[in-house]
């Protein structure tokens, strides 16, 4: 997937580029249809460059007589184009970014105007568009969470999201060295895909590929790509940076999926990309629903967050915040 986003958006540059040239030179074909005496000299001034060059290379000794000769060339060039207004750079392509000329690269690296291009490329392809733009672990506020010990748990709502919010921060901040994968377990309206969509947002920015999807898409897409014999999804699935698969538990799998699923979270566990699973069941449920070999990539590749308290949504439809 990576490569692929890569390899577009070179495609991109080449044609961007092209085109700046190709407009460059069409501007000149009028600047010169509008104004024949500059073209006559570009003329004489290719003219004689060409002629000097020969004589110079049949070992003639007039490279100085041709420099002064291309410089009062050069100069009645400069007048014609001041008389009409024009200048040099009048016919040089207008790149959108004039750093790297659209080339993409500059000093050996990618150009920003490039990684600025993959990032949101990035974010397109994620799958996450409008949550983006109100969530962020800023605006995350914990006011909606009791600290009241509730049940059996044995810290508050208020305690444990404190803890939930600083994991998932952590797990952002020091994506490259983390070593599990997250699985968010708890009820709806709880704060799970907020702070998933935290942490795609912050890897996003970051230039990380990041595929945000429904277990339910995730499941259907699976069962299409078998269909369809084309295993390009399967294959973002097992190469973006990050994989999250939002409600887990709510798709009706087949054992092919399951199969699959489970190739998946082997693939990835083996190259150290990472996942963010949330889910409203518990995780001896996922051995019944999934069997032995998921359930024990969960178990063991995994952090298991936990959260409860009250429906955010809920809570905050009352204050009438949304
Ligand atoms: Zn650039």
């Amino acid at each position: 997937m990576v490569n692929q986003i890569y390899e577009k958006i070179r495609g991109e540059f080449e044609q961007k580029r092209r085109e700046a040239q190709k407009a460059a030179q069409q501007r000149k074909k009028e600047i010169y249809a509008a104004i024949p005496a500059l073209a006559e000299i570009d003329r004489k001034i290719n003219l004689t460059a060409t002629e000097y060059s020969i004589r110079i290379i049949n070992g003639e000794d007039v490279k100085n007589e041709m420099e002064e000769e291309l410089s009062r060339l050069s100069d009645q060039k400069d007048n014609c184009l001041k008389q009409n207004g024009l200048s040099r750079e009048d016919f040089l392509p207008v790149y959108s970014c004039e750093l790297c000329k659209d080339t993409g690269i500059l000093d050996g690296e990618f150009c920003k105007c490039f990684k600025s291009r993959v990032i949101q490329e990035n974010f397109k392809s994620s799958n996450i568009g409008n949550n983006l733009d109100y969530q962020s672990f800023e605006k995350f506020d914990l006011k909606f969470y009791p600290d009241q010990k509730e049940g059996r748990y044995p810290l508050t709502p208020y305690e444990n999201m404190k803890r939930n919010y600083a994991v998932c921060r952590k797990f952002a901040d020091k994506f490259d060295d983390a070593k599990k994968s997250l699985l968010l377990i708890g009820g709806t309206g709880l704060g799970k895909t907020y702070l998933s969509t935290c942490i795609a947002k912050q890897l996003l920015t970051e230039g990380k590929s990041v595929i945000y999807i429904s277990a339910v898409d995730f499941f259907k897409r699976i069962e299409k790509s078998r269909f369809e014999q084309n295993d390009g999804e399967i294959k973002m699935f097992e190469n973006c940076d990050l994989l999250i698969i939002d409600d887990l538990g709510t798709e009706a799998p087949s054992a092919y999926t399951i199969a699959v699923f489970s190739d998946i979270l082997d693939k990835r566990w083996r190259c150290e990309r990472k996942l963010i699973i949330s889910s409203n069941n518990r995780l001896t449920e996922f051995e019944k629903l999934y069997g032995q070999r998921v359930f024990s990539r969960l178990a063991g590749s995994f952090e298991c967050l936990l959260f409860y308290g009250k429906d955010i949504r809920v809570q905050k439809f009352m204050n009438g915040e949304s």
